[in-house]
């Protein structure tokens, strides 16, 4: 996925060239994902399980960290970017809990470069122009407006991205199963106490002047809870 000139050099750096060296010689040539033998060395693949891009490139811990690069074949790379046709099963999952919970945390960690997140307070943010913490309530039904369509979009499989990442309370279970099934989601729970979001609430930098706010929408969701 070498598009940009910065990363077209790392690859063709000593640095890189030398590592690679290095962990063929260490691990062997046998593929990390199908366990296949790869004969020839020069067809083991150096495969970064972080994509590069021109921001992360530099960061060593990313592009030269042997944790975070396996040696695969040309098969299984191509799976590994879904490339030539190799698109295998884009997979959807939902999560949910209560605000505070660290659901926005919980995709940022799991998900990868090129997947769809689809998150009211980002959409709120992109066409207020507000921090994602203010949502006025009078575009409400423009943004779910696009919440829904972009739902629509990941029912449909309609699209090129790698999986889908829908963030939201969903306190309710029958609401909550049936969006789940009409998307074929899995279901994540964030599952954190009253007393811990209503704890991480106060000591919010972000929330600090909307802390009333704030604390109502945690004590609702709790209301409304069914599991
Ligand atoms: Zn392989
Ligand atoms: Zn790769």
């Amino acid at each position: 996925m070498a598009k940009h000139a910065i990363i077209k050099s790392f690859y063709a750096s000593e640095e890189w060239t030398n590592l690679r060296l290095q962990l063929i010689n260490e691990r062997g040539n046998r593929c990390e994902h199908c366990k296949e033998i790869i004969p020839k060395s020069k067809d083991i693949i150096g495969h970064h399980t972080i994509e590069l891009t021109p921001e992360n490139i530099n960061d060593y811990s990313i592009s030269l960290n042997p944790e975070r690069i396996e040696l695969i074949c040309f098969d299984c790379h191509n799976k590994e970017h879904k490339r030539f046709g190799y698109q295998s099963e884009k997979e959807v999952f939902l999560i949910y809990g209560p605000p505070m919970s660290g659901k926005s945390s919980y995709v940022r960690n799991h998900m990868k470069r090129g997947d769809i997140v689809v998150d009211m307070d980002q959409l709120y943010a992109a066409v207020s122009y507000l921090p994602y913490y203010d949502k006025p309530d009078n575009l409400f039904s423009n943004v779910i407006g696009i919440h829904n369509l972009l739902l629509d979009n990941i029912k449909t499989r309609l699209g090129k991205w790698g999986n889908a990442w829908i963030i939201g309370g969903y306190a309710d279970k029958y609401k909550r199963n049936r969006l789940a099934d009409d998307l074929g989601a899995e279901l994540i729970f964030c599952n954190v106490s009253q007393e811990e979001c209503l704890r991480r609430l106060e000591i919010d930098e972000d929330r600090k002047y909307r802390k009333d706010e704030w604390s109502k929408y945690i004590i609702r969701w709790f209301e409304t809870y069914t599991e």
